[in-house]
């Protein structure tokens, strides 16, 4: 789960981290009330889950409060990367010397938490591990011992050569570890991390992902979740209790087990397509699942065709059935559907197909082949 930057500064500075005062506004005529009462020059900054916010016109400086109101019309109900912005932090504006970056994830190759920091701030961490991997220091935590002082003064005296600052940065960093194990997060972001004239260090933008299996035992960080600020897609899958990633292709998979929806994905990718979407309905039968899974599917408009891939085990093929053939009655889906299953009650389900007009096959092989054809005009 995606927190808001407000959010995330709220639990930040709950860990002690140095974060300026902020206030969200869902109209124009409050943002400017807030910057009113902070005076001076503020920030008006987008709140939606996407990073780039600044690049696309959704971070602005406003040196009123009519500025700020302004500039508040403009960004509410902007579209960020597919997403629309709902809510704008006021914040007043710092005076930045330097924009240093501090990261923490979950990192497969470590196995454990692992920092990045560089003094390249504010920019895509992402462009500057790809131009200049030297600028990123990287440190994986053991989790046994927690974050050692030495080590977070290590990681922070790669962003600063003055000492005062170095030890801001240390104490920032080990906060940061705290916000993030404490929280149950899989991500925790300050991009920029800033120094001040006065010789400060602040976090200016905070970003926050949280692991969703660590909701039930965190109701407080649960309550952050924002429906309207998420894809309707993922709000979907989630009632429904499937698993769902989209992704970029054109290949709808709908696929029972994730083992079988990796399997599936790869061999679309094998024979030269590009899957939509990772999509597992599960092991239980239930026909409601699939028209659920069909819904998900065909709200992506990128999705020309849709592959069905299924195992029966515990799953009974015909409930798949039933429910590709429900979901035909209740959903207009344009693109056209390949069904491949196997096992627990086939013939039945492919009867149940056959009086409703479809095929199924019975070879995994052929019917990714057959579908990845299709989205090539063939
Ligand atoms: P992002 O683009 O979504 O990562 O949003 P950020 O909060 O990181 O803001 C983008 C950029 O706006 C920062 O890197 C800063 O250069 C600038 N910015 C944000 N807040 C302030 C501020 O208080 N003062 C000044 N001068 N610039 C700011
Ligand atoms: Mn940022």
């Amino acid at each position: 789960m995606n927190v808001h930057e407000y959010q995330a500064k709220e639990i930040f500075r709950a860990a002690g981290i140095p974060v300026p005062p902020g206030e969200v506004a869902d109209t124009p005529e409050r943002a400017e009330e807030i910057a009113r009462g902070y005076g001076g020059t503020v920030v008006v900054k987008a709140q939606v889950h996407s990073g780039g916010r600044g690049k696309a016109g959704g971070v602005k400086l406003a040196s009123t409060p009519e500025e700020a109101r302004q500039h508040a019309d403009a960004i509410l109900g902007m579209e960020i990367n597919g997403l629309t912005v709902n809510q704008v932090l006021v914040t007043p504006a710092e005076d930045i010397a330097t924009e240093s970056y501090v990261g923490i994830l979950i990192d497969r190759k470590t196995q454990a938490p692992t920092f990045m920091v560089s003094a390249e701030g504010g920019i895509d961490i992402e462009q500057v591990a790809h131009t200049n991997p030297d600028a990123i220091r990287k440190l994986a935590v053991d989790p046994r011992y927690g974050m050692l002082p030495h080590q977070a003064y290590w990681l922070a005296s790669t962003l600063y050569d003055d000492q005062a600052l170095a030890k801001q940065a240390s104490r920032i960093i080990a906060q940061l570890y705290d916000a993030f194990t404490s929280a149950g997060a899989s991500m925790a972001e300050i991009n920029p991390l800033i120094s001040t004239d006065a010789g400060e260090v602040k976090a200016i933008d905070a970003k926050l992902s949280i692991d969703d299996n660590e909701l039930f035992r965190k109701p407080s960080i649960a309550e952050y979740r924002d429906l309207s600020a998420e894809p309707w897609a993922e709000t979907r899958a989630r009632e429904a209790d499937l698993s769902y990633v989209k992704l970029d292709g054109n290949v709808g998979c709908c696929v029972n087990g994730a083992g079988l929806a990796m399997a599936t994905m790869d061999l679309v990718k094998f024979y030269g397509g590009e899957p939509a979407n990772f999509l597992d309905i599960g092991g239980s039968s239930n026909p409601e699942k699939v028209v659920a899974a069909l819904e998900i599917i065909t709200s992506d408009p990128n999705v020309e065709v849709i592959l069905f891939n299924i195992f029966g085990g515990i799953t009974r093929c015909d409930d798949v059935a039933n429910g590709i053939v429900a979901a035909t009655q209740s959903i207009d889906i344009k693109p056209p559907i390949i069904i491949r299953l196997t096992g627990t009650n086939e013939e039945l389900a492919i009867q149940i197909l056959a009086d409703a007009g479809f095929s199924a096959f019975t070879s995994m092989d052929e019917v990714v082949q057959r579908a990845v054809q299709m989205t090539k005009g063939n």
